[in-house]
Parts: C-alpha cells; structure tokens; sequence
C-alpha cells in the first residue's frame, strides 16, 4: 500500500484556493497509481499536523503542490510535519520514519523536470495554429519564485530542446502594468505562460498591461493543465522505484472498522446523521431528520458532498470543518466503499482522532508549545501567553464541536462511544492561531 500526500497552503477565507489541488488530487485517484491520494492543508483540514494520522498506509509520500521552493516547502511543512529538516529539498526527497509509518517529502511539483512539458503544452494549446518557432514564450512566474534559480533552469531547458524563437522569464511586478516588458522581448509575438497553480487575480492579462491587439497570448496557468497529474505520478514513481511499501496502517484500520460497525446500525456524528439504507449509506445534517428527499438536494459523489460542507448556509467558506455550521437542505448516498471517504471529507481527521483518544493515545499539544513552533508572520504568537489564547479561544471555540485536550478539558466519550459532539481537539488549529495573531495587533 501507497498513500501520497499532496499539500496544499489553503484559506481561512477563501473557499475557493483549494480547488486547484483538489483538481489534481482527484485525476491522480482516478489514475489509480497509489492507494489513496490524500489532500492536507497549512489553513484548512485536514491539517498538516494530523497528515500522519489521516493516512491509511504505513508508505506516505508527500508532494508540496507548490511550484516553487520558499519559506512553506523548506520550513513550515517539514516543521509541521515533524520531519526534524529544515532548508531545500533535494530531488530525490528526504525519507523519515514517523510513527511506524516511512515518510519520504519531495520537492514541490514546480520543480519536477516534467513540468518542463506542462509549460510548453499550454503554450502550444494557446498559440492553436501558430508556429513557435515565430514566438517567444515569457515564463511568468511570482516574485516568490525568484529564490533557487527554479524558472531559469526550466526556461533554459525548454530553450535547448523546443522550437521557440525565444524563451525568457519574467516576474510578476507593479512594473509590467505599463508594458513596457514588450520592448524586451525577443520575437514580434510572445506567449506568456503564467508559472502559476491556478488563475490570478487581477488576470494576467491586467497585470501585464496588456491592450485588446497585442501580440501576446496568455496561456492558461500551468497547474490547471490536466498534464499536471500524470507528471506528479510518473515523478513520484521514478523517486520510490522499487522501494518499500507499506501495509494498511494498523491503527486508522481499527478506527474507521469501528466507524463503518456503527454506521451499519445508524450513528449521529457532529452535526451530521448516517443511516443504512439496504446496502448504502445515507448522510444528511441530523436537523434534516425526517425531511422529505425530494426537499433536499441529493450528492453520490464524495466531491460533490466535499464541495457542499466547505461553506455554510450564507456560502461563507468553512476552514475549520467541525465548526457548528453544517449547512443544511442536503442529503449524499454512498456505497459502503465510499463512506469513508464522504466521512473523511464531512469531519476530516475526526475518526481518527476520536478513536486515538478512546485509546488514550492521542497526545494533546500544550498553547506554550505550538506558540513557540510559530516562525515568519506568525513569530509574535510566541509571545502569546496562555491567557491572551484563552480569551480569543473562548470567542473562537465556542463555535467547535471539539473539545480542547489542549487546555485540560475532558473528554471521557468520543463519537465513537456514543456522544455525537465527542471530537477531540489535540493542539490549536490555524485558525485559532490567526485569529490570536490578529487580536496581539489590535
Ligand atoms: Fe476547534 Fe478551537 Fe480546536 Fe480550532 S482550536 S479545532 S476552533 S476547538
């Protein structure tokens, strides 16, 4: 058994930024290459602190589905993960064991050479017809991506073995509005392909200071090209070779076995009710108890049902999933095969976690601990005391269905002995961690 990890930075705020890294998630399941694609999250749940715990196999591998190197892929998901690295990847990862579990952390997928073909298919999609050997293709990339020479060696590259009449690099910045760049470019027509994971705002085409007849064609952004997940496959697959692979990870085994016993008599879990109906499974907010099908809006796909919880009743987007705000008026019906899934997507990490805490193993984080984990722009949580978390916490937590074992509170029956709100909370969430951030600069 194979588990890959794609993770993701994700939004407090914004539903939408994950879609990207869902988009290529799903193309790599239905691929079929590993045993499970797992999404995990800096802003959004699952997390990257419970990536271990949601993992079904005891051979993880993870990808930063970033297209460059940074402060994120070198510090804070390493840090986060528990890897005990700190700086650049090399191409071939690092390997750890975590747990009982072999864990090897790649490159961001920005950097697999195969990206090379990603950036000259979507230039070639966009010109249609046009000959490249006519055409400059610019490599647009952030300002962030600039550090490690990461769109230099991809340019130079494609320079070397495709026929564009030029290929050059360009970083995103206030300058470019004016389109001046055009002056520099050396070819009559260029096509820019934006280095990006999905579409920009303001569009390129904006930031570039592009006019309706200029001899520029924007290509759509590299990672929403349907080559992307294909590449991350055959990467990954050169870098494990024949290397070791794992078995069903003993402990999320027993836990979703518990789940799937107590699915098969009816169970309400958080704000949701999950009833057996013949050989399927129905879902739906226990407050729809009783509703009328027909008054509901019915998923049999785990995306659809994922899409659905990710933001409320007033379509404000849910980063913590076990906030109180369930939206209601639906229903989703799986296969036993799926209900696992459709779980995972509805409480992410909340099996796992529930169960672990039954066991008594499921080790709570104490604030002065992950206060003093933050770096970057969360640094000045470090001085955070206790207190100050608790009075943002009151206001934060109270809108959880979790139980904070961080902070001493008990926690003697889970959802899976039988109390619906049981979940465990092992360690602040991110976004109590900036919501703390912010109330330290009011
Ligand atoms: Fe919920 Fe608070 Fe735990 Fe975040 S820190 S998951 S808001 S209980």
């Amino acid at each position: 058994m194979r588990s890959l990890v794609l993770v993701g930075h994700g939004s407090h705020v914004n539903s939408l930024a994950a879609r990207g890294l869902y988009r290529v998630a799903e193309e790599l399941r239905r691929q079929g290459a590993f045993s499970e694609v797992i999404e995990c999250f800096w802003k959004e749940e699952p997390s990257l602190r419970q990536t271990m715990r949601v993992t079904g196999s005891t051979d993880v591998t993870v990808v930063p589905f970033f297209l460059s190197e940074g402060y994120f892929t070198d510090t804070v998901i390493p840090r986060e993960l528990g890897l005990g690295h700190q700086g650049p990847v090399p191409p071939e990862g690092i390997a750890r064991v975590l747990g009982g579990k072999t864990v090897r952390y790649l490159p961001p997928y920005g950097t697999f050479p195969g990206i090379r073909d990603v950036v000259v298919a979507c230039a070639l999609d966009a010109l249609q017809d046009q000959p490249p050997s006519d055409v400059a293709l610019v490599l647009l990339g952030h300002p962030s991506a600039r550090r490690g020479g990461n769109l230099e060696r991809h340019a130079q590259d494609i320079a070397e073995t495709q026929p564009f009449a030029a290929v050059q690099v360009l970083y995103l910045d206030e300058a470019l509005k004016s389109g001046e760049w055009l002056a520099d470019v050396h070819a009559a027509r260029a096509v820019v392909v934006p280095f990006f994971s999905d579409q920009a705002e303001p569009p390129v085409t904006s930031a570039l200071g592009l006019q309706p007849h200029s001899p520029v064609t924007v290509a759509r952004p590299v990672g929403t090209h349907p080559g992307v997940a294909d590449m991350i496959a055959r990467y990954v697959q050169t870098v494990i070779q024949d290397g070791f692979s794992g078995d069903a990870d003993r402990v999320s085994l027993a836990a979703w076995t518990e789940l799937m016993r107590q699915a098969k008599r009816g169970l309400r879990l958080g704000e949701a009710l999950i009833t057996p109906q013949g050989t399927l499974f129905e879902v739906r907010h226990a407050l729809d108890e009783g509703r009328a099908s027909t008054e509901l809006t019915t998923f049999v796909t785990v995306e659809g049902l994922r899409d659905a919880v990710r933001v409320d009743d007033s379509g404000a987007h849910r980063p913590v999933r076990t906030f109180r705000t369930l939206p209601r008026r639906w229903r989703a019906v799986f296969s036993e095969d799926d209900l696992p899934r459709a779980i995972h997507a509805l409480y992410p990490a909340v099996v796992e976690e529930s169960y672990a805490c039954g066991c008594h193993t499921l080790r709570s984080t104490p604030w002065p601990t992950t206060a003093r984990r933050q770096t970057g722009a969360y640094a000045r949580i470090q001085k955070a005391t206790p207190a100050q978390a608790e009075e943002v916490a009151r206001r934060v937590c109270s809108g959880c269905l979790r139980s904070r074992l961080w902070v001493g509170e008990p926690l003697l029956q889970t959802v899976l002995t039988g109390v619906p709100g049981g979940i465990p909370c092992a360690e602040a969430c991110t976004y109590l961690i900036a919501e703390v951030r912010d109330h330290l600069s009011d």
